[in-house]
């Protein structure tokens, strides 16, 4: 190799899967490994990063590795997330293009901890004024606010974000910091009411009991909660979590008064916990959870649970409105989006929740599609650059089939949801199976894509999706209930009685002046909406992708399973990725700033080109012998086949 650079060192292997030789799965999934033995823990596809999660602390975060990726070449130095957020930055701040940065991976992966290293580096590299520090802090501060109420411990991650983010972090036209708007997207609350085995409840709850003053705490009538649904739980290290997180509510801008009544709130839905209910019997006093059989009781539970989920959920999409009061910019010039999203998910059993958050990655694969892909082949019949079609698995179909208005799963879920008469998750299958069986029937004449899949195999009530990442078998059950989300209006009305304001404010149908007859939207419509207008967010901006990779499940360092790997690269499609890649040119630039950054290399070109700028750049390419094959000529731009042409310009212009 003539020129030695980071992105082509084969000890650790090559730092851009578009220069792997030979390419192929088991290739790919090598090149990973034997740079995460390096510490290697990036690696690019051209501009896409990998970022394979080391499950310890390496030393490549500092200020000093801040400063050295500062204002370079992307490709200058070996792969880092921080080369990314440089450029991205870069393009906002001199070229005045709104950028969005997409996070994605499995739970455990690394997708919040990589938000969190872009927001620090563009924190670092921004403006430094008093004011523009206060902004940063703020919006800083906001993770640990939202990471109190809305991560939880699961068996996969200790720190798992049990709801999807969006950030737009504000800038003006300086590139300095004004401000953010925080989106959330479907909350897990069913796990403040039940955790599975090994899991716990969302961290504030355990860092409020066990970091609480007993003063607080009294304050909060608490004392007598602590043994039910959380035990067994006070570990020390919510203690000083308690303190970080109210530290931060605090620097975010909440008063504390409403600290307090967040924290009532909590205490609340605590209580309700302990509520417990027998047939014509009192409880610890409470007149109310009397009820009169097993029948009412069942009832009485499954309202207690409503309300205790419904509270919380309120409460947390509360907070982050609160959030936004506070860190809202009143003007802005240029954002940044950052988006910090729940990845595919296929477990044994999967409800709802799987198959609302698996309809989000169908979405974002296919704009991950739509922006990389497709407009990679688009801008080479653009410019009139030959191009050899490549074949790509396009989800279209897939996502039609959950969201079609007319017989989309999700339309049909609603209409089930709202008709007259007994409905229940079966009838629900039921008209599933026939609508869909025959969509696809009439669909797969057209085409041999049916996604809907139906076999003998199918156990019961479940149907069964084909997605990009694989099949999932989907259990039908709570599916209906889920959808409709429906709190009983006497428990809204109670709510709405209370005499504490923050509990009014979160329900607010329940004031019967108000009384609404139309039943609020369904839980997959308002989710549906919700990511219809992220994509379309999404869609305006240039698009910086992060793909998140979880090396083994055991949350352990150095150990990196293979299996699981390559489980995680098909479902990412990263080899479709890096085909598309190599198909044709890596890099491509416009003629003029192309000549303006090497025209000292050639005598013709410096310091004047006379004449078109492409006329100059193949005068200069020609004069520095760089081989014919590696460029094309396009409309506007220049291709350059692969990044080693890009090093040796560099390097002639460095010496
Ligand atoms: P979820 O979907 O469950 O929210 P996630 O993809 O957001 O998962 P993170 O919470 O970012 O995952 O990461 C899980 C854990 O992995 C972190 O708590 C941390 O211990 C470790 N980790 C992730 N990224 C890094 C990193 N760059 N350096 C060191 N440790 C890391
Ligand atoms: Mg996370």
């Amino acid at each position: 190799m003539e020129v030695k650079t980071s992105l082509l060192d084969n000890m650790i292997g090559v730092g851009d899967m578009v220069l792997l030789e030979p390419l192929n799965e088991d290739s790919f999934i090598e090149n990973l490994r034997k740079r995460f033995d390096h510490n290697e823990i990036y690696t690019y596809i051209g501009s896409v990063v990998i970022s394979m999660n080391p499950y310890r602390s390496l030393p490549i975060f500092t200020p000093e590795k801040v400063e050295e990726y500062r204002n370079r070449n992307f490709y200058e130095l070996s792969p880092h997330i921080y080369a990314l957020a440089d450029e991205a930055y870069r393009s906002l701040r001199d070229q005045d293009k709104d950028q969005c940065i997409l996070i994605t991976g499995e739970s455990g992966a690394g997708k919040t901890e990589a938000s969190k290293l872009v927001m620090s580096y563009v924190a670092a590299v921004c403006g430094k004024g008093q004011e523009v520090n206060k902004v940063k802090e703020q919006l800083l501060q906001s993770n640990p606010v939202l990471e109190a109420f809305g991560n939880a411990k699961t068996v996969r991650n200790d720190n798992s974000s049990r709801f999807g983010k969006y950030m737009d972090i504000e800038f003006d036209f300086k590139g300095d910091p004004l401000g953010g708007v925080i989106s959330n997207y479907l909350l897990e609350k069913s796990r403040v009411c039940k955790q599975p085995r090994g899991e716990r409840n969302f961290h504030i709850f355990y860092q409020l009991l066990s970091g609480a003053s007993g003063d607080t705490l009294s304050k909060l009538y608490t004392q007598l909660v602590v043994t039910l649904h959380l035990t067994p739980v006070l570990i020390t290290p919510a203690v000083s979590l308690y303190v970080l997180s109210q530290n931060a509510m605090q620097i975010v801008g909440f008063m504390e008064d409403e600290v307090q009544l967040v924290l009532e709130l909590v205490a609340a839905v605590l209580k309700l916990g302990n509520i417990e209910f027998k047939p014509e019997s009192r409880v610890n006093g409470f007149d109310e959870s009397r009820v009169k059989d097993k029948n009412g009781e069942t009832i009485a539970y499954y309202a207690r649970d409503a309300l205790a989920k419904n509270l919380y959920s309120r409460l947390f999409s509360w907070l982050v409105t609160r959030i936004n009061e506070s860190i809202k910019a009143k003007t802005r010039h240029k954002v940044m989006g950052v988006l910090d999203i729940y990845g595919f998910e296929i477990f044994e059993d999967n409800s709802f929740e799987q198959f609302i958050i698996n309809y989000c990655n169908e979405k974002l694969q296919q704009i991950f599609i739509e922006l990389t892909l497709r407009e990679e082949q688009e801008e080479y019949v653009r410019e009139g650059i030959e191009w050899t079609n490549i074949e790509y698995f396009n989800n279209a179909v897939i996502c039609d089939l959950i969201e079609n208005n007319q017989n989309g799963i999700l339309a049909m879920l609603d209409e089930e949801c709202l008709r007259p008469g007994t409905v229940t998750d079966d009838t629900f299958l039921d008209k599933l199976n026939t609508i869909c069986a025959e969509h696809q029937h009439f669909e797969s004449r057209l085409s041999k894509n049916s996604k809907f899949l139906t076999d003998h195999s199918l156990p019961h009530s479940c149907f069964r999706i084909q997605h990009y990442a694989g099949k999932v078998l989907y259990r039908v059950e709570g599916f209906v209930d889920k959808n409709n989300d429906l709190l009983y209006r006497d428990l809204s009305q109670a709510m709405y009685k209370a005499t504490h304001s923050l509990m009014r404010q979160l329900f607010p149908e329940g004031n019967p002046a108000k009384v609404n007859l139309k039943r609020p939207p369904t839980a997959g419509f308002q989710f549906k909406a919700s990511v219809g207008g992220l994509m379309k967010n999404l869609q305006t901006k240039n698009p910086n992708y992060i793909r998140c990779i979880k090396p083994n499940d055991k949350k352990a360092a150095h150990i990196f399973t293979d299996s699981l790997v390559c489980h995680q690269v098909r479902y990412l499609g990263l080899m479709e990725n890096v085909r598309v890649r190599r198909a044709g040119y890596a890099f491509r630039q416009p003629y003029e700033p192309c000549l303006e950054r090497y025209k000292m290399l050639c005598k013709q070109t410096w310091p004047h080109w006379r004449g078109p700028a492409r006329d100059g750049v193949e005068v200069l390419l020609t004069d520095c012998s760089v081989p014919a094959e590696e460029f094309a000529y396009g409309r506007s731009k220049i291709f350059i086949r692969n990044p080693r042409t890009l090093f040796t310009l560099e390097e002639r212009r460095r010496a």
